[in-house]
């Protein structure tokens, strides 16, 4: 008993200790080089066989007590962020989206512009409005692609200043995550979508690494980084079972909270395979762990993905309650607790 609870406590620590280091790492889709590095020195240091798919993909190889059955797991290490697209004649970086942030939101937000050459500079998102004190239309101009820019802590006044500076159209531009845990267990922080789900796998693997279970099957774990622009799942070890850990919703008329493990019957994409569901909900059910099943109405995952590219697999999505998905997020250790736990049931690790 006792050392169940240091097991938990130990276990607890790994999962914190990475999820901070996954979101201190910049690593919107296209950029995710040095997120997938960190992730990958983990598993190696853990015990574990990894490789890199061409598009950048990492992958880690867990032998089972039995072959016969390939099972996979997948989270998505890229998250959302910004490029520029011009510079304006004042110096200022309009920028595209990269993937679909609530862009309301990143008023205001420090970021980090990456130029080509590895230069790194640092700026805050705001409105073209920024002041009340002179623009009419300060707190009522639109916050999208057109109405906001990146203002850059340099002494630039105008476009050649900037692009003196080495910054031009296609360098990223990476908004803070702004991580903080609580002493009350929530975690408020953007990119738990699905930085998060990603932290529960490695301490996944932790626990394995730990204890010396293994899942029943061989399993391959893909952290995939193109998810936030629809097609990370297309390029997928061959499994013939697919559990897709990303965010769960939270709102409207869905019951998921943030503590819970979040189970999706279906998303815009369709519904997910009904045996591995069933059992998903089963496996929570008999094991005392707190879960929601909800249908997510803007929500696409790596499964379709995986899907629309063809995999022939059965396949499901799971992961924790995450609220204000896509601004800035928060869930409860309470919800990495649940999916950690429900992954585990579901790999059969002994
Ligand atoms: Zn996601």
């Amino acid at each position: 008993m006792k050392d169940e609870r240091l097991l938990e406590q130990e276990q607890e620590g790994f999962l914190r200790d990475t999820l901070q280091k996954l979101l201190t790492q910049d690593s919107p889709t296209g950029f995710t080089d040095r997120v997938v590095e960190l992730a990958e020195g983990i598993a190696r240091n853990l015990g574990f066989e990894t490789s890199r798919t061409n598009k950048g993909n990492l992958v880690v190889t867990v032998p089972g007590r039995e072959t016969g059955r390939r099972m996979g797991l997948c989270a998505h290490v890229d998250t959302l962020g910004l490029m520029v697209r011009s510079i304006t004649d004042r110096g200022m970086l309009m920028v595209t989206r990269v993937g679909g942030p609530l862009m309301p939101t990143l008023d205001g937000e420090y970021c980090r512009i990456y130029t080509r050459a590895g230069k790194v500079f640092t700026g805050t998102v705001l409105s073209l409005s920024p002041s009340v004190h002179v623009q009419d239309d300060a707190g009522t101009r639109a916050r999208d692609e057109k109405n906001m820019a990146v203002r850059i802590d340099e002494k630039v006044r105008s476009k050649e200043d900037v692009q003196a500076l080495g910054i031009s159209p296609g360098d990223y531009v990476c908004y803070d995550p702004k991580t903080v845990i609580t002493e009350s267990g929530f975690v408020k922080s953007r990119f738990l979508d699905d930085k998060a789900s990603a932290a529960c796998l490695l301490t996944l693997l932790w626990r394995m690494h730990r204890t010396g279970e293994r899942p029943q099957y061989d399993t391959w774990i893909t952290l995939t980084v193109h998810e936030e622009v629809g097609h990370g799942g297309a390029a997928l070890p061959p499994v013939d079972e697919l559990l897709a850990v990303d965010m769960g919703c939270i709102g409207e008329d869905l019951s998921c909270t943030e503590y819970q493990v979040s189970i999706c019957a279906k998303d815009s994409n369709g519904p997910y395979d009904y045996g591995m569901v069933s059992r998903l909900m089963k496996l929570a059910g008999d094991n005392g762990v707190d879960y929601a099943v909800d249908i997510y109405p803007h929500y696409g995952s790596d499964v379709s993905a995986a899907w629309k590219a063809g995999m022939d697999a059965r396949a499901a999505l799971i992961g924790p309650g995450v609220h204000a998905s896509h601004g800035m997020e928060r869930t409860h250790l309470d919800a990495l607790r649940a999916t950690l736990q429900l992954a585990g049931l579901y790999l059969e690790l002994a």
